[in-house]
């Protein structure tokens, strides 16, 4: 009834508060205060109005709001303003038209508390019942087909609810309202288990699982994003097998603990990285080994755990503790998300279920730095959260970015927030390239993204640059290393028109001058670069058998401090003498060797040379990876190092590395003093740019930064000189966030700098679709 008197707010909550129950939430909070009303979902939120009778500012409502908010709810933003009393009699929630939305689709979430303990009790209907969820956790991403986010579209939609579940999906007062994949166990899926070379169905289910792996049997276990291979680990018969099984000798395995303790015993757990086990987000936390676990990962200081995070999981490890949970997939190929993808041909036995996975996800992996994650790999658990943009960088068109073609991911741009899908592996493989088909049909269709502009990398001959070419859109392209100091400007909010010193140090990127670049250092801004300083380049010899065989790498090195005469080493006793002294011909009359200045390259030849590499690396970053786990803690010194005419010479680094070595130094101190020097190397040249430009924040980015020895020197010399530190926190460092990196450059050139009208940022558009591929 108008007219009465009583107060009322509108309140706009803008983020990730679609899909995760937050209008029941708000419903139920409205009803509990007593407050009349509406909550409706709007574009990039839910718009909440409330009345009461009373006088009242509502401040209690807006408190629960913020501090009692679904766990799966990320708010980025509140507004409360005054409204007018209407009087009205109810709080409602409204229906949503569909075309008003651009909705945010929460990750998969962890199992909640409040479903882990009605899955434990045994009066439960639910009891024991794999697939329990509610509105507050549960799969989304992966099962999410299309939108509106309805169960109807996603792989729920051939359950039919029964009568009880109904009820609680249609009650607002139910944690399980509007809950999509909602089941129990008279109408949900159901699990399998097969035999898995003849498929043939086995009685026994999740208990008879467990006991084959008690018998030391090789498993695939249907998760959210794909299947696992599992095996008891601490079975080394069966880490071995599953290891011939995959093809990887040495390769880290993933651990899944039944719970903290059992981590504990063998791993040391700071507060931090607790804290990121326990999160919903599950991801897998490489944590420093206390006990070493045989076969798991050899050579290196740390073993990546996770905690159980679907329901089937916690129920596998009842009665287990420990198991290798390691992605389905046959060498650099997707995980599998079928049974009819050869999973057979993998494992012994084939634990499944009949609730489809829509998109495929691998576990995230991250490591703990100054309390803060470093992301190895983002996917299961935080894709697709969207990252919020520089309000002066917003535009009205949609942008597709493809990223590079090594860690692929993809990104796409709408209404002012960035999408990266997950990680989809290295595109030169077929399967991953369809996959990476796959994702950009799947994610553009789910947020109704029409691209307007695509954005690929300078590499002429990288699958994405020609998918982008052929898409016949406005296409643009952007240095690799320039696209890492982007990323990490855009994920902080970095303002435009500031520059500062972007470190982008990697493997490989495709230079402006068409040579690899790799140890970088960019006076930039969102604009444009200049290529400050970098690592003075090195021939390599054989391309890419290079960047596998780390010796080759090693004799460069030698060759350049040394000439003709280099010194004998231990560590080149296991190379063949007819590969070296073919190797050293190749690099005297420059036969095979194109100049790269790549800061992965020199890890790969200090590990060798210190006689830590393996003659051929089975994995990216092996020979790096072994250096820094032998480092020591806490040395202080360093090795000389060379900056004349912006080239960075390490001939005396190296010159230093052979004499330590010659005298016996342990190699633990030698990885230190390495690692040092890289950071004053870092902070020298910091130094520089302050001088010449006042810049004063530096940006440490590149694969090499997953590096957490050199990442925390580098950082602790920088902040001791007064510099403002920023690495990514959101992203991986590595080639992963390059997508990101294109995203903000495509922003930045479609702002049109005299005016933000979108006519002039059309035109903008239109000037570029005619511009030719920037070949350098
Ligand atoms: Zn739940
Ligand atoms: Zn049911």
């Amino acid at each position: 009834m108008a007219g009465q008197k009583g107060s009322a707010v509108d309140i706009v909550v803008f983020g990730v508060v679609q899909g995760v129950g937050f209008r029941p939430f708000i419903y139920r909070l409205a009803h509990d205060l007593g407050y009349k009303g509406w909550v409706k979902n709007i574009g990039f939120g839910v718009e909440i109005h409330l009345e009461d009778q009373k006088q009242t500012d509502f401040q209690g409502f807006l408190q629960a709001l913020r501090r009692n908010s679904p766990p799966l709810a990320q708010i980025e933003e509140t507004t409360v303003k005054p409204a007018s009393f209407t009087g009205r009699e109810h709080f409602e929630i409204k229906k949503t038209k569909q075309e008003e939305s651009f909705v945010f689709i929460s990750p998969d979430i962890s199992v909640c508390e409040n479903c882990y303990t009605e899955m434990m009790t045994p009066s439960d209907r639910r009891f024991q019942y794999p697939f329990i969820n509610c509105t507050d956790c549960g799969p989304r991403y992966t099962i999410v087909q299309s939108l509106p986010y309805d169960r109807k579209k996603t792989t729920m939609k051939s359950f039919l609810m029964c009568p009880l579940c109904r009820k609680e999906y249609t009650d607002p007062l139910d944690r399980r309202y509007h809950a999509q994949p909602v089941a129990c166990p008279t109408c949900g899926p159901q699990v399998r288990l097969l035999k898995s070379k003849t498929c043939k169905e086995i009685e026994g289910g999740i208990q008879k699982a467990a006991a084959l792996l008690r018998k030391g049997k090789i498993l695939a276990v249907k998760g959210l994003g794909g299947f696992h291979l599992v095996c008891d680990a601490l079975n080394s018969k069966a880490v071995a097998r599953l290891r011939t099984i995959k093809e990887r000798k040495r390769k880290p395995l993933a651990l899944m603990a039944k719970d903290l303790k059992t981590i504990q015993r063998f791993a040391r757990v700071s507060q931090e990285e607790r804290d990121m086990l326990l999160s919903q987000r599950r991801p897998i936390v490489l944590l420093r080994k206390k006990k070493d676990i045989e076969g798991i990962a050899p050579h290196l200081d740390e073993m990546g755990f996770m905690l159980p995070y679907t329901p089937l999981h916690y129920l596998l490890l009842q009665d287990f503790d420990l198991i290798v949970a390691t992605s389905s997939n046959k060498k650099d190929a997707p995980i599998m998300k079928q049974e009819d993808e050869g999973i057979d041909e993998l494992c012994d036995f084939i634990l499944t279920h009949d609730r489809p996975i829509h998109m495929r996800a691998d576990d995230s992996v991250m490591r703990v730095v100054g309390r803060q994650p470093l992301f190895v790999r983002r996917a299961r658990g935080y894709v697709p959260y969207p990252q919020p943009v520089p309000e002066a960088l917003h535009s009205p068109h949609h942008i597709l970015a493809l990223g590079g073609e090594l860690k692929d991911t993809i990104s796409l741009y709408k209404n002012g927030y960035i999408i990266t899908s997950q990680f989809l592996g290295d595109l030169d493989e077929y399967q991953n390239f369809q996959y990476f088909e796959e994702t950009i049909h799947h994610l553009t269709k789910l947020f109704q993204i029409q691209p307007k502009m695509v954005v690929s990398d300078l590499h002429p001959d990288f699958h994405t640059t020609r998918y982008a070419q052929k898409l016949k859109i406005p296409h643009l392209k952007v240095q690799h290393h320039f696209a890492h100091v982007l990323a990490a400007l855009i994920e902080h909010k970095y303002p435009v028109g500031k520059k500062v010193l972007g470190v982008s140090l990697d493997g490989y990127g495709y230079g402006e001058d068409g040579t690899a670049w790799g140890g970088e250092f960019l006076i930039a801004d969102y604009i444009g670069y200049e290529r400050f300083v970098h690592f003075a380049s090195i021939p390599l010899p054989g391309g890419d058998l290079a960047a596998k065989q780390p010796w080759r790498m090693a004799l460069a090195y030698l060759m350049e401090a040394y000439g003709e005469n280099i010194p004998t080493l231990e560590a080149f006793q296991k190379v063949d003498p007819k590969m070296i002294k073919g190797v050293r011909e190749m690099i005297k009359l420059h036969i095979q060797t194109s100049p790269v200045s790549s800061c992965g390259r020199l890890f790969d030849a200090v590990s060798f040379l210190a006689g830590l590499s393996p003659v051929e690396m089975e994995f990216e970053a092996e020979a790096p990876m072994r250096l820094e786990a032998a480092a020591a803690d806490r040395i202080r010194g360093k090795y000389g190092f060379e900056i004349a005419d912006h080239r960075i010479s390490f001939k005396r680094t190296i010159r230093a590395i052979v004499e330590d070595i010659r005298q016996g130094v342990p190699v633990s101190l030698i990885s230190a003093k390495f690692h040092n020097t890289l950071a004053s190397v870092i902070v020298r040249v910091a130094q520089r740019a302050r001088a010449i430009y006042g810049i004063d924040t530096v940006v440490l980015v590149g694969g090499v930064f997953l590096n957490k020895k050199l990442l925390e020197s580098a950082s602790k010399a920088l902040e001791s000189e007064r510099f403002h530190v920023l690495r990514p926190v959101r992203y991986s460092p590595n080639d992963e966030s390059i997508s990101v990196g294109q995203i903000a450059y495509a922003l930045m050139s479609l702002l049109d700098v005299d005016s933000n009208a979108p006519d002039k940022r059309e035109n903008q558009v239109k000037k570029m679709s005619g511009q030719k591929p920037n070949q350098p």
